[in-house]
């Protein structure tokens, strides 16, 4: 299922025009248009669930973890990289699409803000 009002399923469809790091039948990444690292991408399954919460397909949450393993690795930071789920707003969610970010290419400080 798609959203039709949700920018990362466009990005998924191909409607909006994006490269793609890593795409597979069942999820894409591609570069973070903010970065907030040297290197931070995004993996995004292509069905929309809009949030971690509503994700209810453990075989796909093993696939996105897989897509993060991937990309970090074609990115060139699979020895440091950091993995993040920001689930709601107060923690920072703004896209209500589920999407695991990767950023790597600098030291990263813990605990995040
Ligand atoms: P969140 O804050 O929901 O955890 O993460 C959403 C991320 O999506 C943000 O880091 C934001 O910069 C990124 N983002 C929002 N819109 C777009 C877009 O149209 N293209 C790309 N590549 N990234 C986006
Ligand atoms: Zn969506």
């Amino acid at each position: 299922m798609t959203n039709k009002n949700c920018i990362f399923c466009k990005i998924a469809s191909g409607e909006i025009k994006t490269d793609f790091i890593m795409e597979t039948e069942d999820y894409v990444s591609f570069n973070d248009v903010n970065p907030q690292a040297p290197w931070h991408a995004l993996i995004i399954p292509r069905e929309h669930f809009s949030s971690l919460n509503d994700l209810n397909n453990i075989e796909l949450m093993g696939k996105l973890l897989e897509g993060a393993q991937k990309t970090a690795e074609k990115l060139g930071i699979k020895e440091n990289y950091r993995t993040v789920i920001n689930t709601g707003r107060e923690a920072g969610q703004t896209v209500f699409h589920v999407h695991l970010h990767v950023l790597g290419g600098r030291p990263l400080n813990w605990p995040p803000g």
